[in-house]
């Protein structure tokens, strides 16, 4: 938008002191390179000098920049600099725009707009196949299963996820962040959802949320079920909320992955006890959903937690 003063008609006195604050800031080699860009006379550039003097310095600190981390703009990561605007007559406007450095950052995280994490830390983002160490025969295992789920993802018939369960810090649900985090680069939405948090939190909302987050986990192409087995075990919760989830995940074949620390028999044994009867036929069918879903691996192995944590 045009302003005021880029249409005023300059006294002789004030054109002179313009055109002094301008010369006297021309005489910054910043402010030099700035300028030089901007394809308009010097008529119109006095009228900037201060906002000029403000562009020039970012550019300077701009020139000399190694990355993010050492960014000496008033916005980190940005640069305060000027475009011209050619209307009637030719003006310039100032804008905040990212920086390269910024730029990339973005570019190389965007990817992770296709994950949605419900209640998981957040850490799990950095996880990465190629940090996953193969030091077991349960590990290799399952990166050669990734690598034919990854390979096979793009077909009709989706491949089946993973049931892996065993002892609290093994790794489980870092295995399966590396994977979704993977898929998430290729452009594949998925969701981790830390089951028992999810499951609270559902109660306890009110029902247009309720409606949304129930919704959006059960329809989310690649789902995380993160530590099913350590919930509350309720009837709600086993039938209305696990049950309808597997249930339109298994009849769309939306790939489903699980981790737990119980073993799918002590995982029915659980979902049955939730009731005030023990409700098995109930259990029963639901495991037999994951079993359907999924494919169970153990892993075994040492707790990589720092702490002497119990699961
Ligand atoms: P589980 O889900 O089996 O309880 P986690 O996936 O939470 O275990 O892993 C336990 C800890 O070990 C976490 O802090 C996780 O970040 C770390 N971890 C697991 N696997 C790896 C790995 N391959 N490389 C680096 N850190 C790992
Ligand atoms: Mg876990």
């Amino acid at each position: 938008m045009q302003k005021l003063k880029d249409f005023m008609v300059l006294g002789e006195k004030e054109e002179n002191q313009l055109r002094q604050n301008f010369v006297s800031a021309s005489r910054n080699s910043d402010f030099q390179t700035l300028i030089r860009t901007l394809p308009v006379s010097e008529d119109v550039l006095m009228k900037y000098t201060s906002l000029l003097e403000d562009a020039s310095k970012e550019l300077g600190h701009c020139l000399s920049c190694k990355g993010l981390s050492s960014c000496g703009n008033s916005v980190c990561g940005y640069r305060f600099q000027p475009k011209v605007e050619n209307g009637v007559h030719p003006t310039l406007q100032f804008e905040y725009v990212a920086c390269p450095f910024l730029q990339k950052k973005l570019k190389e995280e965007a990817y992770l707009d296709n994950i949605e994490m419900f209640q998981v830390a957040k850490s799990l983002r950095k996880a990465s196949i190629a940090d996953i160490k193969t030091d077991d025969k349960e590990r290799l295992q399952i990166l050669r299963y990734f690598k034919q789920f990854l390979d096979h993802y793009d077909e009709e018939e989706k491949p089946k996820g993973l049931y892996l369960y065993g002892s609290f810090g093994t790794g489980k649900t870092y295995l399966i962040a590396a994977l979704l985090n993977e898929l998430a680069r290729r452009g594949v939405r998925s969701a981790m959802v830390y089951y028992p948090e999810f499951l609270r939190g559902l109660k306890e909302s009110f029902d247009l949320d309720y409606k949304e987050k129930f919704s959006f986990v059960k329809k989310v192409p690649v789902l995380l079920l993160d530590d099913i087995g350590a919930e509350a075990a309720s009837v709600w919760g086993r039938d209305e909320i696990l049950g309808s989830i597997l249930q339109f995940r298994m009849e769309e074949g939306l790939p489903t992955f699980f981790t737990s620390n119980l073993t799918l028999e002590e995982l029915e044994e659980h979902l049955a006890t939730a009731g005030k009867s023990v409700e098995k036929v109930k259990a029963r069918r639901i495991v037999e959903r994951i079993r359907y879903m999924s494919i169970a691996i153990p892993l075994i192995s040492k707790n990589r937690r720092k702490g002497k944590e119990n699961a």
